[in-house]
């Protein structure tokens, strides 16, 4: 009686394992792209849909392996069906439902950013609904409010680039390797923010709007700038970061203000800069507050989290197709429009 969750919506492949009378992720595998994609400075869609290909028979042999369990053992199959890339996307369905058939267990299609905004339930203290979730990843900043599975509210998004856009954009002018992200907040751990002004865009806007794509600009014109030399990158990446954490903090605050909850959940991969979580842990620990976050390994794409949205909607009787009825793909599809 297990469920088996399929992420391949972007560079990663991604198999879970999910025991739901248990209520505990039994194993979980993540390949990552990233070392392919590198060389181009970016994902390569069609290099994408390839590797997903080659790698998702591996993996859910690995992931079964680990749990110790046997195919037979699975009751259910969900898989990302978008938002992302649709070649990667089409990978994914196309096994997930050919496995569903041979197996005849249903097939659940899983709204990938339902997958980052539950992630943190994989964690040994989990949160309780209803909360506001803040989602920063690569491809979306949104704020949403949540009162269960499948109920969830848009209160506010950016208007232009995603914050984890933000920071690799950032990053690729600085002349930092991709993905930039996670280098470019090992840079800014060296610097000091302060020593230059960057903007915070939006601050004052008096909505849960966000905006970061001035701010990659501002960096731009501070790197031309005379006598900017390589030695201050890592203080212009500290007031970078330190820029976008303050935003997004702000925001947090106010939409856990507007919506009269206490607890804000933290999900997607720029969820995992220590910067964000130090900064939003101390806001919330004055205002009586809690916030919580994935586990490092569940901040960025993975199974795991796509087999937990899948045991969910499952037990809640939420949306399946039938096994060998027609599956679609989403590239494009707002998350408040994945209600059951
Ligand atoms: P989406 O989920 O919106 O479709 P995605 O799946 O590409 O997009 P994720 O995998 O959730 O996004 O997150 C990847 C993003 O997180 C990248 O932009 C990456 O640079 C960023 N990121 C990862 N680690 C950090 C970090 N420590 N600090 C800042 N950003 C980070
Ligand atoms: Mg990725
Ligand atoms: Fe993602």
């Amino acid at each position: 009686q297990l469920v088996l969750g399929v992420e391949t919506s972007c560079d990663e492949t991604g198999i879970g394992l999910y025991d739901p009378r248990q209520g505990r992720l039994l194993a979980h595998r993540v390949f990552s792209q990233i070392d392919m994609h590198a060389a181009y400075g970016g994902v390569v869609p069609e290099l994408a849909s390839r590797d997903h290909i080659r790698r998702l028979v591996p993996l859910l042999r690995e992931t079964l392996a680990a749990a110790d369990a046997r195919l037979q053992d699975v009751a259910v199959i969900g898989y990302t069906t978008g938002p992302g890339l649709a070649g990667a996307l089409l990978v994914g369905a196309s096994f997930a439902e050919a496995l569903a058939l041979s197996l005849g267990v249903p097939a659940i299609p899983v709204h990938h950013l339902e997958g980052h905004l539950l992630s943190p339930l994989l964690a040994s203290d989990p949160p309780e609904f209803p909360f506001v979730a803040l989602l920063v990843s690569g491809g979306h900043t949104q704020l949403m409010q949540v009162t269960g599975v499948g109920e969830y509210a848009l209160l506010g998004e950016s208007v232009d680039d995603a914050a984890g856009e933000a920071f690799d954009k950032t990053a690729k002018l600085l002349g930092l390797p991709y993905p930039g992200g996670p280098a470019l907040a090992r840079l800014a751990a060296q610097g000091q923010a302060g020593r230059f002004k960057l903007p915070r865009p939006m601050l004052h806007s008096g909505d849960l709007q966000f905006s970061f794509s001035g701010l990659k600009t501002a960096v731009l014109t501070a790197t031309q700038q005379e006598g900017y030399g390589a030695e201050q990158a890592a203080d212009l990446a500290a007031e970078f970061q330190q820029a976008v954490v303050d935003v997004l903090c702000a925001k947090a605050l106010a939409a856990l203000k507007q919506s009269g909850l206490k607890s804000l959940v933290v999900a997607g991969g720029v969820g995992a800069n220590q910067c964000l979580r130090a900064q939003l842990g101390q806001a919330l620990a004055r205002r009586g507050g809690r916030v919580y976050f994935p586990e490092l390994e569940f901040c960025s794409d993975n199974g795991a989290m796509i087999a937990l949205a899948t045991a969910m909607r499952w037990q809640r009787g939420l949306a399946s197709s039938t096994p060998g009825g027609a599956f679609a793909i989403r590239p494009r599809w707002p998350l408040d429009q994945a209600a059951g």
